[in-house]
């Protein structure tokens, strides 16, 4: 993967941008700070303003290295030099679920002999779930870890990027948890980590918390055997 302008400035949330290319309700940028989605999670929203109009960007398409900025309205002619504001409130809620899903990986990751993430979603309605290979589990014991997650939040732990070789991403080395969602490497031959203090190291290359604190509460509402190996988990804000 691409290394994006989100993870090296994950504050950044305001920023120009000259127009690349456009298509009806669409717009590509020299730069952008969207987080495109992908990995499980969903693309970051916003709006774009230019001079003589603004629109709201809906979602983001990739088209192999074209990002394509889908606007809420598609008869739209921005150009030229245009201002890129990405929704704050909306990316702070998908990092916040997206970091607790790597919290309640590692519980699942420790408690249950290495089981393996099989499918993630996390969306901008405050909701998420994973999917894990978990064959034989009293589900009991999934709908448990909404407190110890909590506690992870309370905590408030430092949650750091880095870059780690491919060489070190080996499957014992518990960095690849995803049976699916793994990122590629970059095209340095690196993998991007998330580390969350203590608690887990695993490869992503989604949007996160800075730190554990900065999230509300969650609760896993529902644990669902999804076929014989697989139970899925899902969670939300608490107070939503
Ligand atoms: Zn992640």
């Amino acid at each position: 993967m691409a290394i994006y302008l989100c993870h090296t400035d994950p504050d950044l949330y305001e920023h120009d941008a000259d127009v690349v290319a456009v298509r009806p309700g669409a717009v590509a940028l020299s730069r952008s700070a969207f987080h495109p989605g992908g990995g499980g999670q969903v693309s970051d929203i916003g709006a774009i303003e230019w001079s003589g109009g603004r629109a709201a960007v809906t979602h983001v398409e990739l088209d192999g290295d074209t990002w394509w900025h889908v606007l809420d309205d598609a008869t739209a002619e921005p150009s030229g030099s245009v201002q890129v504001t990405v929704d704050a409130d909306h990316r702070l809620g998908v990092a916040s679920l997206h970091t607790m899903s790597h919290v309640l990986n590692a519980f699942v990751f420790d408690e249950f002999a290495g089981a393996l993430v099989t499918g993630a979603q996390i969306t901008g309605d405050g909701k998420g779930r994973m999917d894990f290979d978990l064959p034989e589990v009293d589900n009991d014991r999934l709908r448990a870890l909404t407190d110890p997650i909590n506690a992870v939040i309370a905590r408030g732990l430092t949650v750091d990027s880095i870059y780690v070789p491919v060489t070190e991403a080996t499957p014992e080395s518990g960095l690849m948890r995803s049976k699916s969602v793994a990122p590629p490497p970059t095209d340095d031959g690196t993998f991007r980590v998330i580390d969350i203090d203590g608690v887990d190291r695993q490869a992503c290359g989604g949007t996160h918390l800075t730190n554990t604190g900065q999230s509300r509460p969650i609760a896993i509402t529902k644990v669902e055997n999804k076929g014989r190996h697989n139970r899925r988990v899902r969670f939300q804000f608490a107070d939503a």
